[in-house]
């Protein structure tokens, strides 16, 4: 065995230093050895743990501390602590180190256990686990005393955040059921005792089917367990049962929990109730049952309340309309035509109540179709300008020339917007002017927001009635009311109306100087309509000076703007006797006005006599002029053609018609001096005769004055009083028998739906296809649908207006004889003298010079039509054949005029292919029409 030892040697020498013998003490060491090893493992065990181990004397003074201590509280490794920890520098471990109020009991038992809190040396408290032991002396003083603290931050940490979770859940809103994988309840919060009776202490233990009511079935169940199994989480409601027996409807989300080697051990479930929620929902949708139910009875209502009142007007319509037109007293014409009258408003009163009566059931539904923006809006103010001019006023219409061209929308409903605010301003104002402009408020994409402002000069709104005008059956005053007339709806219905259309209407009006209102509107874009609708021809009137007359402001700058567009260089006066200063001082200067635009009704000086002047001053004599009126008189055509005017338009002026008449009179300046070129009010003087109308109609009365409108016209009807009488006749004739069918859409037997239908199904067999055209007292949205899928062309709604049914017939026929490989309805040779003479107002000099011109114009004018066909020349075809058309449409000869509109359309839908032979019709058409009109003259001058 071996022994560690210490040992020493002595040598003892005798006198004369020779070594006598040795001594040797050695001690056993091993005792000592293992101490120090000992020691030095402890220390190196103290040094290696992050717990803070720390040696104090009974004062409190640190004799040790081992390095996880000093790095805990953050002192230094080598640092003397002994005087660092005290009572005065951190005094609340030291207290706690030392005299902390367990230490006492510690000092005395030996030791003390217990968690305490830490302040470091930079002040931050860290919570921790603490043992302190006392050291005593064998006769049990204390020595000193030892601790152990471990930093338990984590641990507080996560304690505390259970706490709150625990907080939380108990405290939850919803109910909340903790199970074990089974479904076997383990705990649930308070709320679950609130929702289901049931208290924690008996539910927990028992199955979660405790709160089953049966409402559900057992496939339920097992899919809701299959997917929480597979981990998933489920979502759903289901009826259940409390402890009382009531039951409640609940919302349930369980979500699996696993274990830290992924295994489901519990379930949690959170369990909403919405039994409340749910029977709102219900009484919702039974109340909006009810409601749609109700809006259904008004639509329907509404539909029946049209048919009821269409019916008869119609019967009041077209009869008054019909006795108009026979012999009748001085006294029985004015009754007649005041039963006309008051039959347009009331119609316009029931339109205006039937119209809004479907905007607020929901009715009413917005287009959305390709239309162009310019022809519309002109199109309006034509049809304004009589009654503007009537009472004398200016009509204008301004569209500046970036407006987009081509737009997407609701033309009809932005006419009846416009026409509504126009109507009322012509009505409000007594004198001045009425203007419409419009201008691109916005533009993203192919959307476009317009702003269109109709403003007057007429009597102004006070401030305190211009919100209220706005709202349903509400006027300004109802002295107004007693003055005016109306119904307060339009504006109502107007505003309506915008806000469909995504825009805003308002008004801006001072009384005694009129009324600006308002509009936006937003419109899809074509994708590639032009913007600019300037043809090439323009190039002919680039720099060419011209001057304007006109005392109106607002007009001379419109004609300005139209003007400017073609790059042409227009000067304004307002004046007969400026313009006679302005033409003079022009010839001066060595520059002459070749054109001049001259407005007719002017004060002092008026347009006649301006033209006049011109005329007898011979170095003026050489300038075109194109006379404007608001409102032709009689006689007014012959006098300016005496005057050597080129043109005579009527107001407000077209752009498109404009520039043709311009290009039109200084293109032919040779021959100015004999030419007048009347652009009236479009007559509808032109309409085909002779079409075989097959007439379905069961009302008696609505057949006689069907049956004699149209007989009058010339056509030949046969009438059928139901849908399969009218199927009879056609089979009869194997379809080929009627050009048109008419058909009323209510019907005993069978229907004009039905009948359209079968028709239609007759009809694959022979494969022609006979117009229909339905004829409806409902005016409803959906009829025009329902009617076009039964396969019927096109749809008119009762009370027929003798106009609109002509219309209608001559495009309908026009458009499939322009289809049809040969024959035509029977020719007539002779023409409608009696309507050509009520043309020219009765003016037989004017008539007989004109069918002169044509006569000497024609050749040229059809020569010019087929050289366009040879070259090839789609635009200019357009233009000849539009050119021709408009000579034709003075003599009422629809055959002529739908020969050359047929033309017209190949050239501006750029298709020629049918052009050859629709010229030679034209020919022989113009032929017939020029052998008439000579015989007609010939008559004239006998
Ligand atoms: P109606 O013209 O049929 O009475 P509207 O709803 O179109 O109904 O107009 C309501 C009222 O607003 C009119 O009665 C009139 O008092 C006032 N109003 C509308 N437009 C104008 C206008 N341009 N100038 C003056 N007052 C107007």
């Amino acid at each position: 065995r071996e022994i560690p030892v210490s040992q020493v040697i002595l040598s003892h020498k005798s006198p004369d230093g020779t070594v006598q013998f040795y001594s040797a003490i050695i001690r056993d060491n091993t005792e000592r050895k293992l101490a120090e090893t000992e020691k030095a493992r402890l220390t190196s065990i103290l040094e290696a743990t992050t717990d803070l181990v720390a040696i104090a004397d009974v004062s409190g003074k640190v004799l040790y501390m081992n390095r996880g201590g000093r790095k805990l509280l953050g002192f230094g490794e080598n640092e003397d602590l002994s005087d660092k920890i005290n009572m005065d520098t951190h005094p609340a471990w030291a207290a706690q180190l030392v005299l902390n109020e367990g230490i006492p009991t510690a000092l005395r038992d030996g030791s003390w256990s217990g968690e305490t809190v830490l302040i470091s040396r930079d002040g931050r408290e860290i919570p921790v686990s603490q043992l302190i032991l006392s050291h005593k002396s064998p006769d049990g003083t204390v020595q000193f005393t030892s601790t152990i603290m471990r930093d338990i931050t984590e641990r507080k940490r996560t304690e505390e955040q259970n706490r709150l979770q625990a907080v939380a859940l108990e405290n939850a809103a919803n109910a909340i059921v903790m199970t074990d994988s089974e479904g076997t309840i383990l705990w649930v919060n308070p709320a679950f005792t609130l929702l289901t009776g049931y208290g924690a202490e008996e539910a927990i233990g028992k199955h979660a089917r405790l709160l089953q009511s049966g409402r559900q079935n057992s496939e339920f169940y097992a899919n809701l367990w299959q997917t929480i199994k597979r981990g998933q989480i489920w979502r759903g409601e289901l009826i259940n049962r409390r402890k009382d027996g009531s039951l409640y409807t609940e919302e349930m989300t369980i979500a699996p929990i696993r274990d830290q080697q992924g295994a489901i051990t519990r379930f949690v479930a959170i369990k909403q109730d919405i039994t409340a929620s749910k029977q709102a929902e219900q009484a919702l949708r039974k109340a909006k049952e009810a409601a749609e139910a109700g809006s259904q009875a008004k639509s329907e209502f509404l539909a029946n309340m049209s048919h009821e009142i269409r019916t008869p007007m119609n019967a009041i319509v077209g009869m008054t309309e019909l006795a108009l037109d026979t012999e009748l007293t001085r006294e029985q014409r004015e009754y007649l035509t005041t039963v006309r009258s008051s039959t347009d408003s009331l119609l316009s009163v029931i339109n205006d109540i039937l119209d809004f009566s479907k905007i607020e059931a929901g009715k009413l539904e917005m287009d959305r179709i390709d239309f162009p923006l310019r022809e519309t809006l002109e199109d309006i103010m034509r049809t304004m300008a009589l009654r503007a001019h009537e009472k004398g006023l200016e009509l204008a219409c301004r569209i500046p020339p970036e407006m987009p061209e081509g737009l997407i929308g609701d033309p009809g409903r932005l006419r009846q917007v416009i026409v509504n605010l126009t109507g009322n301003a012509v009505k409000f104002t007594a004198q001045g002017e009425v203007v419409l402009n419009v201008e691109v408020e916005s533009q993203t994409g192919n959307d476009v927001c317009l702003h269109f402002t109709v403003k007057d000069t007429g009597i102004g709104i006070p401030a305190e009635k211009q919100g209220s005008i706005f709202e349903a059956f509400t006027q300004a005053d109802s002295s107004t009311t007693r003055q005016y007339g109306g119904t307060g709806l339009g504006l109502a219905i107007a505003c309506r109306l915008v806000r469909m259309m995504q825009g805003d209407l308002w008004v801006e009006s001072e009384p005694g100087k009129g009324s600006t209102f308002h509009f936006t509107a937003h419109f899809g874009l074509q994708v590639g309509a032009r913007t600019e609708p300037v043809p090439q021809e323009s190039v002919n009137l680039i720099d060419l000076p011209v001057l304007v007359v006109d005392d109106n402001a607002t007009n001379g700058r419109i004609l300005e703007e139209m003007l400017a567009r073609w790059k042409m260089r227009p000067t304004a006066v307002n004046s007969g006797p400026l313009a006679l200063a302005a033409l003079a001082q022009a010839r001066e200067a060595g520059a002459p006005f070749p054109l001049v635009l001259l407005d007719v009704h002017m004060p002092g000086m008026d347009g006649f006599a301006v033209a006049e002047r011109i005329k007898q001053d011979p170095l003026l004599s050489g300038a075109t002029i194109m006379m404007f009126t608001s409102a032709s008189r009689p006689g007014d055509i012959v006098r300016s053609r005496r005057l050597g005017v080129a043109a005579y338009l009527i107001k407000p002026i077209r752009l498109g018609e404009l520039l043709e008449t311009m290009l039109s009179v200084l293109g032919n300046r040779a021959c100015k001096a004999d030419q007048v070129r009347v652009a009236t009010r479009r007559s509808r003087n032109d309409r085909r005769r002779g079409v075989r109308i097959l007439l379905v109609e069961d009302n008696p009365v609505n057949q006689v004055v069907a049956l004699r409108l149209l007989e009058k016209q010339g056509h030949r009807v046969l009438v059928a009083g139901n849908g399969r009488e009218a199927l009879l006749a056609l089979k009869k004739t194997a379809f080929q028998g009627f050009d048109l069918v008419l058909m009323d859409v209510q019907m005993p037997e069978m229907d004009g739906l039905e009948a359209t239908r079968a028709i239609r199904e007759e009809e694959k067999a022979t494969g022609s296809h006979v117009p229909i055209v339905a004829m409806t007292a409902h005016a409803m949205q959906g009829d025009r649908e329902s009617c076009l899928a039964a396969g019927m062309d096109d749809y008119l709604s009762k009370p027929i207006r003798a106009q609109d049914l002509f219309v209608l017939i001559e495009s309908l026929v026009g458009v499939s004889a322009a289809n049809a490989p040969e024959p035509r309805p029977p020719k007539r040779d002779v023409i409608d003298e009696k309507k050509i003479l009520s043309f020219f107002e009765g003016d037989m000099e004017l008539l007989r010079e004109i069918v002169a011109l044509f006569l000497a114009e024609c050749p040229r004018q059809l020569s010019g039509i087929q050289e366009a066909i040879v070259r090839g020349d789609a635009a200019g075809l357009e233009r000849a054949a539009h050119a021709l058309k408009g000579s034709v449409s003075n003599f009422a000869d629809p055959d002529a005029f739908q020969a050359t509109q047929r033309l017209e359309k190949m050239g501006r839908e750029q298709d020629l292919s049918q052009a050859e032979g629709a010229y030679a019709a034209l020919e022989k058409e113009i032929l017939r029409l020029q052998k008439a009109l000579a015989d007609l003259s010939k008559e004239c001058v006998s």
